[in-house]
């Protein structure tokens, strides 16, 4: 498989350091809102990426984190906790805050149909983790003591920058506009690995350690909780791309710097959702989110559907309008699905085998879903009987989780409950009175016409026509007026 790394800038063989087996590990969210559509278009794509490594054979450990404390409201390390600030606009303690939008977040994940990672921990429960990396940071002098807090020192590394060819100035977070310069630090890139001292004395959760009552910044938990339960070496790290910098850069310079080696070789980050005003974002305020989705009638199935029509690499434009065309073509590909009979015969392997390399050969290519959602149509249209479609389809689905077979057989379902559900046949009088008798017989000579009993139909036409009813039959049902 080859997969682009963010850290080589080049598309490449993924290898890992165990054969067939995959350490894997994402960036989860930071849990003070809802998660937005673009947090979740992340979220679809590594999980499809996870969901693919299996079906290729991979045996997988993915971990990820919640991030309950330690995110400012700067990535600069900068500004308000974010937690508190959630916890200030609801009037709620930060740990309810935390419990209350993660469970949200793994509520949306069920309903795009998102696996939930084997391992996932939130930051607060690991203190003493981070507190053992800090430590030893401090002693082989990559950190250093300012004013309180514990920053990393940036300048004791021979690369800091991996993702990008970044222009330092650009980056330089004391001179960036907006972000007051943290006197404390040595270098400008330096990152704090816990605070003590804050301008915001009013942080909730404080832990004992070492270095005074505080709490740890927020690229620590990544390293520490990856360390804990991938180990060492891990192989695949994920997150969105405004992770790539500073987090991802903060995250290797610590672990590597405490572990001494080289800790992930394979970086992988998805591009943003965009609205017409830019990157979504929570901070911004101005966010769609799963239930909206559903309250608009939409299906959050039909949104995974358009995360994969394009590249995870390439941003993608979300309007309404974009959803409305994906909502259309999911439908339609669901009927095609529902129309084919699963049943109709044994699976055709050479045909099966032949499907599945054209969906392998898109997915190898840097995880190309919008080429596999092609060969779902493929499918649909080779010379090959409704079982094998089916079995290939099922298999294509484990890794693109669009619950087609699912859909498919209710659709099938519901169809055959219209068909064996006898027609509404309405009975009204033309003055508009109501007599019970007049329209039971009414009812039980159109009963007759259906069992084919013609000489009965006529012979309750008749009993009718002598109590002065006369019967006129109309679309769906029958009219009555007396004579
Ligand atoms: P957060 O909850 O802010 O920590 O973000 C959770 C994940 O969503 C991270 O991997 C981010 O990089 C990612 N993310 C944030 N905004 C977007 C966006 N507009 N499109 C795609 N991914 C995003
Ligand atoms: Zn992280």
């Amino acid at each position: 498989m080859y997969l682009y790394n963010s850290a080589t800038h080049k598309k490449e063989e993924f290898k890992t350091h165990t054969p067939g087996h995959v350490e894997m590990y994402t960036c989860g969210p930071t849990v003070y809102h809802f998660a937005h559509i673009g947090n979740l278009r992340s979220y679809i794509m590594e999980d499809v990426l996870e969901k693919y490594l299996r079906y290729a054979g991979y045996d997988v450990n993915r971990v990820m984190n919640i991030t309950d404390v330690g995110h400012l409201t700067s990535d600069a390390d900068e500004g308000e906790d974010k937690m508190l600030k959630g916890a200030k606009r609801e009037h709620k303690s930060v740990m309810e805050i935390a419990k209350f939008y993660t469970d949200a977040f793994f509520e949306d994940c069920r309903k795009l149909n998102i696996k939930r990672p084997d391992v996932v921990q939130p930051a607060t429960g690991l203190i003493d983790d981070y507190i053992k990396i800090i430590t030893k940071l401090l002693d082989t002098g990559y950190a250093y003591l300012a004013g309180g807090n514990v920053y990393f020192d940036t300048s004791k590394l021979e690369r800091y920058y991996i993702f990008n060819d970044h222009n330092e100035e650009d980056l330089a977070v004391g001179v960036r506009e907006g972000v007051e310069e943290d006197t404390n630090k040595r270098n400008k890139n330096d990152f704090v690995l816990w605070f003590t001292k804050s301008k915001f004395e009013d942080q909730a959760l404080k832990w004992d350690s070492p270095w005074g009552v505080g709490y740890p910044g927020w690229h620590i938990e990544c390293s520490g909780i990856s360390m804990k339960y991938n180990g060492e070496y891990l192989d695949l790290h994920c997150g969105g791309v405004d992770n790539a910098f500073p987090h991802h850069t903060n995250e290797i310079a610590q672990s590597e710097s405490y572990l001494g080696h080289p800790w992930c070789p394979h970086w992988c980050h998805v591009a943003h959702l965009n609205t017409d005003h830019g990157k979504m974002s929570k901070s911004k305020g101005e966010f769609l989110t799963v239930s909206l989705l559903e309250q608009k009638g939409y299906d959050p199935l039909a949104y995974r559907f358009f995360c994969l029509q394009s590249h995870y690499r390439k941003s993608l434009v979300f309007s309404w309008e974009n959803l409305d065309n994906a909502t259309v073509a999911f439908n339609k590909l669901i009927a095609k699905i529902a129309a084919l009979d699963p049943n109709d015969g044994p699976v055709d392997e050479a045909a099966a085998a032949e499907l599945k390399a054209k969906f392998t050969k898109a997915m190898d290519n840097d995880l190309n879903t919008s080429m596999a959602v092609t060969v779902l149509y493929d499918v649909l249209k080779a010379k090959t009987n409704g079982a094998t479609k089916c079995a290939v389809l099922e298999g294509f689905d484990s890794v693109l989780g669009l619950k087609l077979l699912e859909k498919a057989a209710d659709q099938r379902k519901k169809q055959a409950q219209m068909a064996a559900q006898p027609a509404a046949f309405t009975v009204v009088s033309e003055s508009g009175e109501e007599d019970a008798d007049v329209e039971a017989l009414i009812r039980q000579r159109q009963d007759a016409k259906k069992a084919k009993n013609f000489a009965e139909a006529d012979r309750i036409r008749d009993e009718l026509k002598a109590q002065g009813v006369e019967v006129t039959d109309v679309p769906g049902g029958a009219k009555w007026k007396r004579i």
